[in-house]
Formats: C-alpha cells, sequence, structure tokens
C-alpha cells in the first residue's frame, strides 16, 4: 500500500439503511485498493462521491442541484461519481446533463468502484451483476451495531416501486458468509446487527450457486448460537412472507429484537390489489394481532402511502382504520410519487390531486402523533434493557431498549457497550428518560 499515495475521499449518502452499508463498501473498498481515507470537506476531497436514492422524485430533481454545488466547492483536479439507485436507471443520462461528471455506478454494482474511479465517462450500471458472494468489508454503524446485507434486488413487483429496476433480481447471500461476518465483527466488540434486505422475509429462495433453498427463520436461529452476539435486527419483512413459523421464531428467539417494520401502504384492499402488494387488510391484522399476542411489549413500525392513483375517501379510511387498530410506534408516511419504469405509470388518469394529498398526509401525522405520545408515555415506571451507545456533551449517556425506544440516563462512558437495566421515569413523544437501576 505504500506505494500508492494516501488520497481523500468525501462521500454523501441518500436514502435508505441499504445505501448507508452500500456506502461503506464503497469507502473500504477504495481504502483497500486506492489508498483512499475518507474525509468530512468537500474542499479537501480527491474523490466526491453521491450515492443516491430514486424511491420518489425529489431526491433526483435535488440530485443535479447538489451536484453544481460539487462542482463549485471542489479542488482542482478532483473527480466527482455518482453512485446508487438514481445511476442505475437514469446511467448515461447523468453524464449527458452533467459532462463534468467523471463516472456513473449502479447500485448492483459497488465492487467494480475501484475499476471505474480512474475512466472519465464511465458507466456501470447492470442490474444482473451479481455481488451476491463479493467478499465486501464490515458496515459498523457505532463501535457496537453493525449492519449486513443478507440480500440483494427484489423479485417484488410493487406498482409504485423503482427498486426492481434499480436493483434487479432477489439473490440470497450465502448463510456461511453472513454468520463468518458477524462472527468477526462480534470479535471487535458488536453486540447488535442489523440484517438487511429489500424483502428480508423471502430469503433464502435463491442463491447465485443454485444451492438448496433455506429460510429467513433458519437464518435468524443460526445467527443467534453467535455467541456474544445479543441482539439481532432485521429490515424490510413483507407482510406476505410472515408465516406461522416466522412469527413464532420471532416471538419466542430471547435474542431478536422486539421490534418489526412491517409496511402497509395502504389499509385499503382494494388500493393493496392495485399496488401488487399480494395482501389483503384482514390478512395484514391477522399478522399484527398475532405478533402482538404473543410479544405484548412489541413495537410496530410501518410505512404509508397516501394519495395513489384511484385511492378513494373510504380507501384512505381504511388506512386511518388500520392505525386506530394497529397504533403504530413509528410511521414513514409519503404522498404517492410517480417513478419511472413502474406500472403505476399506467394509472395516472386515476390521480389523486395534490391537495387531497397532502390533506390525507397531515390527518395521517397528526393521527399518528397522538398515538406516539399515547404509546411512549405507556412505558413509565416500566423496567427495561438498554444498549447504551453515545455519551452526550450534556452529560447524558443515550441508547435504545429492545424493542427500539431511544432512553437518556445520567451516566458517564462506564455504560457505552453494555445492555443495562434501568427505570423509565419521564417520555416525550420519540424519547424517554430513565434511571439506571444496576450495572
Ligand atoms: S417489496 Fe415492493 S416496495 Fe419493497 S423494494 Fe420490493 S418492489 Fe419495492
Amino acid at each position: 500500500m505504500s506505494k500508492m499515495k494516501s488520497q481523500k475521499l468525501f462521500i454523501k449518502t441518500l436514502g435508505c439503511q441499504m445505501n448507508d452499508t452500500d456506502s461503506v463498501h464503497i469507502a473500504e473498498e477504495l481504502k483497500k485498493h486506492k489508498n483512499y481515507n475518507v474525509t468530512t470537506s468537500i474542499e479537501e476531497a480527491d474523490l466526491i462521491i453521491i450515492n443516491t436514492c430514486s424511491v420518489r422524485d425529489k431526491p433526483v430533481q435535488k440530485l443535479f442541484s447538489e451536484l453544481g454545488q460539487f462542482r463549485s466547492k471542489k479542488k482542482k483536479g478532483a473527480k466527482i461519481g455518482v453512485c446508487g439507485c438514481t445511476a442505475s436507471h437514469l446511467g448515461k443520462d447523468i453524464i449527458k446533463r452533467a459532462p463534468y461528471i467523471d463516472f456513473v455506478l449502479g447500485a448492483r454494482n459497488i465492487s467494480k468502484i475501484k475499476d471505474v474511479i480512474d475512466v472519465k465517462g464511465a458507466v456501470e450500471i447492470s442490474i444482473d451483476n451479481d455481488e451476491s458472494t463479493y467478499d465486501f468489508a464490515s458496515s459498523h454503524t457505532s463501535r457496537f451495531k453493525t449492519n449486513i446485507n443478507i440480500s440483494i434486488g427484489c423479485d417484488k413487483e410493487c406498482a409504485y416501486c423503482i427498486v426492481p429496476a434499480t436493483r434487479g433480481k432477489e439473490i440470497s447471500i450465502p448463510p456461511e458468509m453472513i454468520i463468518e461476518q458477524i462472527k468477526k465483527d462480534v470479535q471487535s466488540g458488536v453486540v447488535e446487527v442489523m440484517l438487511l434486505g429489500q424483502n428480508v422475509n423471502s430469503y433464502g429462495r435463491r442463491f447465485s450457486d443454485k444451492r438448496q433453498k433455506t429460510s429467513f427463520t433458519k437464518l435468524l436461529q443460526e445467527i443467534s448460537l453467535i455467541e456474544g452476539l445479543e441482539r439481532i435486527r432485521f429490515t424490510s419483512p413483507h407482510p406476505l412472507h410472515m408465516d406461522d413459523e416466522f412469527i413464532e421464531e420471532f416471538s419466542t428467539n430471547p435474542k431478536i429484537a422486539k421490534c418489526i417494520h412491517i409496511p402497509l401502504q395502504s389499509g385499503s384492499s382494494k388500493i393493496l390489489k392495485v399496488m401488487k402488494r399480494g395482501y389483503s387488510k384482514e390478512w395484514f391484522l391477522n399478522r399484527v394481532e398475532k405478533i402482538k399476542n404473543k410479544v405484548p411489549n412489541v413495537r410496530i413500525t410501518t410505512d404509508i402511502i397516501v394519495g395513489f392513483p384511484s385511492e378513494s375517501h373510504e380507501d384512505f379510511l381504511d388506512t386511518i382504520d388500520v392505525m386506530k387498530k394497529v397504533k403504530f410506534d413509528q410511521i414513514y408516511n409519503f404522498k404517492y410519487s410517480p417513478r419511472p419504469n413502474t406500472s403505476a405509470l399506467k394509472l395516472e388518469d386515476k390521480a389523486i390531486d395534490d391537495k387531497t394529498s397532502s390533506n390525507r398526509l397531515t390527518q395521517v401525522i397528526e393521527l399518528h402523533k397522538t398515538h406516539q405520545v399515547e404509546l411512549m408515555h405507556s412505558n413509565i415506571d416500566k423496567i427495561v434493557d438498554v444498549l447504551f451507545e453515545n455519551l452526550k456533551a450534556n452529560g447524558e449517556v443515550s441508547g435504545f431498549t429492545d424493542n427500539l425506544c431511544q432512553v437518556f440516563v445520567k451516566g458517564s462512558d462506564e455504560l457505552l457497550g453494555k445492555i443495562v437495566k434501568v427505570k423509565i421515569i419521564s417520555a416525550s413523544r420519540t424519547s424517554l428518560k430513565a434511571e439506571v437501576l444496576k450495572l
């Protein structure tokens, strides 16, 4: 490595946790093969990368103004590259619109970063490239936590979603590679892992080496045997694949953290059908009820889209009805945003006007706030386990409960990396205050 001059990389990440992990992989690949080290200063950087998101139109529109900013701030000779989902679907059009861009690398071509950075005008965006067995570096999100991809791509065809067109078909990463990676991370002090995939609970249906199929439940069982690993989290499961075996494992396995993201999208069975989600309002409520019966302190988060084409007032009231029945702890809510390469584009004649969509979004947000206050306050006086991760400047230490509530206590760095019993003394809509019971 001494031969190669050390250079500086500035990387900006938009979008989801998979993009966060991809950005860590990009940085680690460039460190290993090209001796780049990450800097937080655009002006200092020899290479500037933006890892993009295409799930809605807004981040795509923002991209070109962002690139303009990079161009004006960069030092002489510094390169600019565009990666991620927008790179996958816009490809060479990015260079056409911004000729000062040096390369474009799609979300399924991360392992090729070392090959494209020195090729002016390189465009690598194949969504058939198989990186499921590529040995990427660890993606620690803190000293005690790590993110691990368990699959790439998605086989679903949700009518509003651009992901299959930017990340390609679903391939599972071999379980032995996942286990090996987690073991290595645990040796370096990690106690919590987040398993990532577009559809984690359809894991094991296809491997690139045509080995025998397996299941997400089996993978969870294997991972929970790793000594020193305390907590297992995962995102995003699909409600359709929440079979009883999975719910049983989720409920009874002590290492699986009791917070689950179940993307609803709409509460109307009619709209779910048009969205090609594959399940109904009744199935969704049945799965939630089953989980809540087995895990009373479970926290449930979700995604909701309002204003999907043909969504009537009654359809919207179905979404509100599901919210009232479930009382979600966290909701990622959006107005429908038409995306290229999606089947929903054919429904434009049934589009919902923006004023109505905004009004529905406001109703979802306001109702959710009332549920959050109620749910967070129900934690007061409870005794819970918290994994402490951060020491704040104000002397507080923060961490998360098993079911993903953020908790603040008075304490010192002695708490960091430990799972400690605390008593909840007060609550706000988004976090809790507690006192440490015993170390
Ligand atoms: S499951 Fe549906 S919403 Fe999720 S990534 Fe796949 S196509 Fe998109």
